[in-house]
């Protein structure tokens, strides 16, 4: 298909904008909120939350967001799978939209019988929780599940980007190593596994195809953390490891170090020494070049 258009929420207008903006194009199209390239696909987000889809293979970054209407019968969004209740293992990433701090990767292990305590702390609204509470839950999520955590340091980072790599492809890598880590330790097999989605599937795995072992059968959603809360556990657990990692960094710059890539972060950039910049921050983001043009 060459062309998809799909209706979307709010919310899920406002994640395509932030998912899509390292690729918006400079012109937005009349009553358009933006447009974006990625892959030789544009993609056009209208005020009236519609979002067209254009180019080879689009309904396939389009199934990424909602359901539409497709020719192909196969292709059912996983919104119409209902994965909650079973015993599985999920991921999710933190950090790739800060420009200073690490990348964390999490996946965690939740049984169907571990459902109903993590319910009780509140882990299912991961994403509308604070910083102080992910700090008081995340301890309790790490004494009752299985998880592992990979943590992609500033330095690390800024090499693999300069050689070349971007940061879908080491979020791959991470997510792989993390799943298939997580499923070792436990002895029994998943009954599903669920990345949230950060990028199209096929991606995915072109991203890993010179890997060895490659973990496979992978349910791809952008709503990760509703559709289990194993991705909403190991949302909290990568949080929870990337404020600490934050508290490090601040503590060896002697002042604390906003979060994200905006104003404050702009704010501080002149209190620090550019040599120091490539061990706590992203360097390739648009802030170190402002920071240079002061
Ligand atoms: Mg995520």
């Amino acid at each position: 298909m060459n062309n998809v258009v799909i209706k979307v929420s709010d919310d899920i207008l406002h994640k395509m904008q932030q998912f899509y903006k390292d690729n918006i194009l400079p012109k937005t199209p009349n009553h358009a909120l933006f447009s974006a390239k990625v892959n030789n696909i544009t993609i056009t987000a209208y005020k009236s939350n519609k979002v067209m889809f254009q180019g080879k293979d689009c309904d396939q970054e389009a199934s990424m967001w909602g359901i539409f209407e497709s020719k192909n019968k196969k292709d059912k969004s996983i919104n119409n799978i209902n994965l909650y209740n079973t015993s599985s293992v999920g991921s999710d990433e933190v950090g790739t939209g800060d420009y200073f701090g690490p990348i964390v990767v999490c996946a965690s292990y939740v049984s169907k019988d571990d459902i109903k305590y993590l319910e009780s702390l509140g882990i299912k609204d991961s994403k509308k929780l604070n910083d102080t509470k992910i700090k008081s839950i995340a301890e309790k999520v790490m004494e009752k599940i299985p998880y592992h955590v990979s943590i992609l340091n500033n330095i690390k980072y800024n090499e693999l980007q300069e050689n070349g790599m971007n940061q879908n492809m080491m979020k791959a890598k991470l997510h792989n190593h993390c799943l298939l880590n997580v499923i070792n330790k436990i002895d029994i097999k998943p009954e599903n596994i669920i990345v949230d989605q950060f990028t199209p599937e096929k991606n995915y795995y072109n991203y890993l195809k010179d890997d060895n072992n490659v973990l496979k059968g992978i349910y791809f959603s952008t709503n990760g953390e509703s559709v289990h809360l194993s991705v909403a556990a190991s949302s909290i657990i990568a949080r929870y490891v990337f404020l600490n990692e934050m508290d490090k960094l601040s503590d060896k710059v002697g002042f604390i170090l906003p979060k994200g890539a905006g104003k404050p972060v702009d704010e501080v950039l002149p209190k620090i020494n550019e040599n120091d910049l490539k061990s706590i921050a992203k360097v390739h983001f648009a802030n170190t070049n402002k920071r240079r043009t002061k």
